[in-house]
């Protein structure tokens, strides 16, 4: 090992959970807070949950709805062009 460029390690660092959960790991930060943990994430619990940190779920619906209410207008000119062409047709 080169000296002088390797950061400190720390064997025992207190891990936090936005759970309520803390746990020890080895680590060179001094303390680490995370959002989620193997103690609350859905994939280790099993449970059906949606991790929402920056509520992107909730803008995501909101785009959801939003494409419910836009409705496509066919332009005007198009159904003019269908009328005359049936009305030729009938005239022949
Ligand atoms: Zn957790």
């Amino acid at each position: 090992m080169k000296k002088d460029i390797h950061p400190k390690y720390n064997s025992e660092v207190e891990v936090r959970c936005d759970c309520g959960a803390r746990f020890t790991i080895g680590s060179t930060a001094d303390k680490i807070h995370t959002e989620i943990c193997y103690q609350c994430n859905p994939l280790y619990t099993g449970e059906k949950r949606i991790v929402d940190t920056a509520g992107r779920v909730e803008k995501f619906k909101q785009r959801i709805e939003k494409t419910k209410t836009f409705k496509v207008k066919k332009p005007s000119k198009v159904r003019e062009n269908k009328k005359q062409i049936k009305s030729n047709k009938k005239a022949k």
